[in-house]
């Protein structure tokens, strides 16, 4: 319409006023309606029939019924009608009742950490009276009558009407989304909303097994949930969900307060060997809140995935109790996803438990075993040539790691030493093994419960790491962004306006010193492919240090070396399988390795120099200073050093062009396969080397820095050893840019 096409004009003139074709003014902008803000809240908070049922429900728990009734009509469109035989409401309060931000609740903010009512936002009420027709009655004790009153957009239609009542009280609301036409208009087409209104009864009978719960459509005689106050929790779950289901459960329990601060109460019950369903039922209470978990939900069908013969999805009704500061209630209008704090570490006590439950009650137990070694091994085995396989969220694509294709035999190739022992394994394959062995090791830990962490000497590292940690720092770790790596050891990140430099190889070195002290003794393992012989490791790091090779004297000695180690570390291979999950057979072979952060499996190039280094620099005979020193070469095994083949997308590419150009110079034509094939292992190299800095990028990103957030207690040393290097004050680039 600009260039004056006759078309576009038309069409344009067709479709808006003229003014606002002419005019170049922005849109004005103003201050919306409160009416319509606070409808639009309200559309967020009750978002469908059911999220009104539950806020209705938990407030009558809030008023400490001991039975709760509801009826429903169309689905919940027409009519919800939530009674309650609890506290009631004062008449004083009932003009302010349908207010937003009205609550009895919560006074000050402080309360929101020590919460345990289900309401606290004082939205709930207000909300509905935005989208529907709310009418209250009620009845305070010591009361002859109640009181019945409406709401509408907040405040009572009229003044309370005195009426007969019986104790408690009964919110109805009517005609849901009455001036929410779009929406009104999808829910009516979804039939299944009274199903999910009595699947959520039925949640929340067999948690409150005190209250009776009844749930019924308006004017049917038979009601679709009832449950009776007081019976066990396995009667309640066989009056609300059958006798199939509760004929097939198995009491789970866990009881953890561990040296590493994660305190928890787990109970519940899951589906055994015999239950068969399509489809996972996880009734999930955290706090006596229902929420959901997904994460725990995916754990927990692992463990099933790979303990049961039969494709049976889980049924689980689980009560977890928190100290009410390690949940974050507050990240979800409708509360109904919560974080917690060790959340990782909670999720597997809980997988191990049910495992152990599952073995234990399972006659058929050799070929389950079967079936998940099974598994492991063909997760290992698989080919290296595996297509690249697409992350979730748009993250990079990451190439999987080109496995066993050469052992490599030039001595100045920095890499592959350990191809003839060890595959190394792609993010999600081995993210996957090590949950199998989540499984696998903590049942295993399970079996012999020693209180290993009590450890005076553990507890006094732990202390060190508590009170050596830099509070500054620790705000800079939490509360800073990642924006990209800077060079190969330094990653630049914003913390408020100033971007810092950040040490990778010392900060990764540190978490992951520290996560093995938390974790002393409760690791999951990283099951090599193949064992790898020590003596063979040592000998390779002994090689790789010597600036003199082929001195035949030097090389006695270095295999006296490798052989006295091989013997110490046998020797200790019991303590350091206890608490230290590495484990090492007696043939002297290094067969599985801890994981310190779950989804981070270590640069494998780098065991010969773990194995030297627990040889040669741990003190074994004090046991505060070996434990330290143990998990210091952890540290230093795990942590994210470059890698040790040159970075290909910098000036490191020459060490792989160069080598190329070399062997194709030579124009000697019976070496002419010699030359194609060390192209090929050029190629394989470069993107050997590709492949490893991608994952490490990847890894620093995805699994550092956000590990970091959670764990990470920054040392003061860390303040004045360069870790942290302070390059610009975003204020003064803005500056210096507004002059330009
Ligand atoms: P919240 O539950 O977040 O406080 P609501 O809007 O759900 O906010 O409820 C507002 C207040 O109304 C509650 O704090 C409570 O004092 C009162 N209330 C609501 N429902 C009931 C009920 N069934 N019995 C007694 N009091 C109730
Ligand atoms: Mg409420």
């Amino acid at each position: 319409m600009i260039d004056g096409s006759p078309l576009a004009a038309d069409t344009a003139e067709e479709e808006f006023p003229a003014a606002e074709v002419v005019s170049t003014e922005p849109p004005r902008i103003h201050r919306l309606d409160e009416s319509v803000v606070n409808r639009i809240a309200a559309g967020e908070v009750i978002q469908r029939p059911i999220s009104a049922v539950k806020e209705l429900v938990e407030n009558s728990l809030d008023a400490d019924s001991t039975s709760i009734s509801v009826v429903v009509k169309e689905g919940g469109l027409k009519l919800i009608q939530v009674s309650d035989d609890g506290h009631g409401i004062r008449l004083e309060d009932l003009p302010i009742l349908c207010e937003r931000h009205t609550t009895s609740k919560l006074s000050k903010y402080e309360d929101l950490f020590s919460l345990n009512s289900m309401g606290f936002r004082g939205e709930a009420l207000a909300s509905m009276t935005y989208v529907g027709h709310v009418t209250v009655t009620t009845i305070t004790k010591g009361q002859l009558h109640g009181y019945r009153v409406s709401y509408r957009d907040g405040v009572m239609e009229h003044k309370p009407k005195a009426c007969a009542a019986v104790k408690g009280t009964q919110i109805m609301v009517e005609n849901l989304f009455y001036n929410m036409i779009a929406r009104r208009k999808t829910l009516q087409n979804s039939a299944d909303d009274y199903a999910k209104i009595v699947d959520l009864l039925s949640r929340f009978a067999i948690h409150h097994k005190n209250v009776s719960f009844s749930c019924r459509k308006n004017g049917a005689v038979r009601a679709d949930v009832h449950s009776v106050a007081a019976s066990s929790r396995l009667d309640t779950i066989r009056s609300v969900y059958g006798v199939s289901v509760a004929k097939n459960l198995m009491e789970v329990e866990i009881s953890c307060s561990d040296a590493s601060g994660c305190v928890f109460e787990m109970e519940g019950y899951v589906s055994n060997l015999n239950y068969i369903a399509k489809k996972t039922t996880l009734v999930l209470f955290i706090n006596d809140r229902l929420v959901e978990c997904s994460s725990l939900k995916r754990a927990i069908e692992i463990v099933y995935a790979a303990t049961l013969p039969k494709a049976s999805k889980p049924f689980v009704y689980m009560s977890i109790k928190l100290p009410y500061e390690h949940v974050d209630i507050n990240i979800h209008p409708t509360k109904k996803e919560v974080s917690l704090l060790n959340q990782e570490v909670i999720i597997e006590k809980i997988q191990s438990e049910i495992e152990s439950k599952l073995r234990n009650t399972n006659d058929s137990r050799t070929f389950q075993e079967q079936k998940a070694e099974l598994i492991q091994s063909t997760l290992i085995a698989t080919p290296s040539d595996l297509p690249v396989s697409p992350l979730p969220s748009g993250q990079k694509l990451q190439k999987v790691p080109v496995q066993k294709k050469m052992v490599r035999i030039d001595s100045s190739d920095p890499a592959g030493r350990l191809h003839a022992y060890l595959q190394p394994m792609s993010q999600s394959q081995s993210e996957k093994v090590s949950r199998l062995n989540v499984v696998r090791s903590s049942v295993r830990q399970r079996r012999n419960p020693k209180e290993t962490a009590d450890l005076s000497s553990v507890q006094q590292l732990i202390a060190e790491i508590d009170s050596s940690c830099h509070s500054g720092l620790l705000d800079i770790v939490k509360n800073s962004t990642y924006v990209g790596m800077a060079d190969d050891i330094f990653a630049l990140v914003q913390y408020n306006t100033h971007l810092y430099l950040a040490n990778v190889v010392n900060l990764s070195k540190e978490l992951m010193y520290q996560q093995t002290i938390r974790r002393f003794a409760h690791f999951n393992g990283i099951q090599l492919s193949d064992p790898a012989p020590l003596s063979e490791l040592i000998l390779l790091a002994l090689k790789e240090e010597d600036l003199d090779p082929g001195n035949d004297e030097e090389d006695d000695l270095k295999k006296k070396i490798a052989e006295m180690n091989t013997e110490l570390l046998k020797e200790k291979s019991e303590m350091l399988e206890e608490y230290f999950g590495i484990n090492i057979d007696s043939d002297g072979n290094l067969s599985r390795i801890p994981i310190v952060l779950d989804q981070y499996t270590p640069d494998m190039d780098r065991v010969p120099e773990f194995v030297l280094c627990l040889g040669n620099d741990v003190n074994w005979e004090e046991e505060k200073d070996c434990f330290q020193g143990v998990a210091a070469a952890i540290g230093n095994f795990y942590a994210l050093h470059p890698p040790l083949l040159p970075n290909p997308s910098g000036d490191g590419i020459q060490f792989y062009t160069k080598k190329k150009n070399n062997g194709s110079s030579q124009e000697n034509p019976n070496s002419g396969g010699d030359v194609e094939m060390e192209e090929i292992l050029e190629d394989n190299l470069l993107s050997d080397a590709e492949n490893a800095w991608a994952q490490r990028e990847w890894s620093i990103q995805h699994v550092l820095f956000p590990s970091m957030r959670l764990f990470l207690k920054p040392p003061t040393s860390m303040a004045s050893n360069g870790t942290f290097v302070k390059v610009a004050s975003l204020e003064k680039l803005y500056k210096i840019f507004e002059r330009c």
